[in-house]
């Protein structure tokens, strides 16, 4: 909802300090103000056609939870909006997509219209007996408009993922990275790899195709070919890292513009060089485009040019995405995957000591 009735582009009012990222220090990019803020519970409302809405409960008694002081960082909306796609696209889910979406507005945060609402709710004037349906009818998402927007997300970040472990040498995931998930179709980016290289794609210049041409040709490519083949592809005919450019830039073309524009920071009426936030969509792809610009060259394996927060990646025992405290971390702190580590650690140990055995017999 960036623009009012008129036709007017809304202003961001957001005015808090402590929910700035910082961006300074990644080319002078700018910043990003936003607040985050949870309705205590949602209902169902079914609008017309098959369209159907999340409304937040608000009355006296049931006040939502403004983060005044310190909100979610972006990393961490990140992380809970990745999980939460992962989880809805996993067919092994017994939980609703619906129920799914509504834990994690009640958990993190309302997913949309969050400065304007932020801003309404944080007025002096505010007063929840009166207001409270106003906030209500503000607030109001289309749960398809939800799906379409984590979904976008959640595929760019999975191929960010991919790409990522490509540089570092491990390719399973871009390997796997076009199979369909429960709700998502799979991104067919690294298909063609698992083929010689085509006629076609020597005579098609970049500059001749748009990224969304691109992308039909190849879902097209891949039905073609899921008929045609009938032998089973188990690696890459070609390494998809010595293409690491053109996927690079594949990702890159995925990440939406922002409105970027001088503000001032009423707190210290110092100017500002801030994008718009409206949902936490916004917050999370901002994130990621601020990963990308932080992402190494590949040769180093993607690493991360500087640490300052601990990195965002996914576990490998499960997979979901984690804020690790250091660089070596590579399993998140859950049990099983503390467990996971362990043995994998254990083997590692006892393989290490039976090749230490058996250079000592050889040599004898
Ligand atoms: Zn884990």
């Amino acid at each position: 909802m960036p623009y009012d009735g008129m036709g007017n582009y809304i202003e961001s009012k957001a005015d808090n300090t402590s929910d700035v990222i910082g961006f300074g220090d990644v080319g002078g990019i700018g910043q990003l103000i936003y607040h985050t803020f949870r309705f205590k519970d949602y209902e169902f409302e079914e609008g017309a056609g098959e369209s159907s809405y999340l409304k937040p409960i608000v009355y006296k008694g049931l006040e939502p939870d403004l983060d005044k002081t310190n909100g979610f960082s972006g990393k961490e909306l990140f992380r809970e909006l990745y999980n939460l796609g992962r989880k809805i696209n996993d067919f092994s889910e017994k939980t609703s997509y619906v129920d799914l979406v509504i834990e994690f507005c009640k958990g993190v945060a309302h997913p949309y219209y969050i400065d304007t609402v932020y801003s309404l709710m944080a007025d002096k004037q505010f007063d929840i007996a009166d207001d409270g349906e106003m906030i209500e009818r503000e607030s109001l998402f289309s749960l398809a408009n939800f799906m379409r927007d984590l979904e976008s997300f959640y595929i760019a970040t999975q191929f960010y993922f991919a790409l990522k472990k490509v540089c570092a040498g491990d390719g399973d995931d871009a390997f796997e990275l076009a199979q369909e998930g429960k709700f998502f179709e799979g991104l067919p980016y690294f298909e063609k790899y698992k083929r010689e290289e085509c006629f076609q794609e020597h005579t098609l210049k970049k500059a001749d195709i748009t990224s969304q041409q691109l992308l039909d040709e190849m879902i097209a490519e891949r039905k073609k070919s899921k008929h045609q083949e009938h032998k089973e592809v188990t690696w890459f005919a070609r390494e998809p890292f010595d293409y690491y450019e053109e996927l690079r830039d594949q990702l890159m073309d995925m990440i939406p513009d922002f409105h970027m524009r001088l503000k001032i920071n009423p707190r210290n009426n110092q100017v500002v060089f801030a994008a718009d936030v409206h949902s936490v969509f916004d917050i999370c792809w901002y994130t990621l485009a601020r990963m990308i610009v932080d992402f190494g060259p590949p040769e180093e394996g993607g690493r991360t040019r500087e640490l300052k927060e601990g990195a965002l990646i996914t576990c490998l025992h499960c997979a979901e995405a984690f804020i690790r405290d250091n660089n070596r971390q590579l399993y998140c702190k859950k049990v099983e995957c503390q467990r996971a580590h362990n043995a994998a650690r254990q083997r590692k140990y006892r393989a290490n000591k039976r090749l230490a055995e058996t250079k000592i017999k050889n040599k004898n």
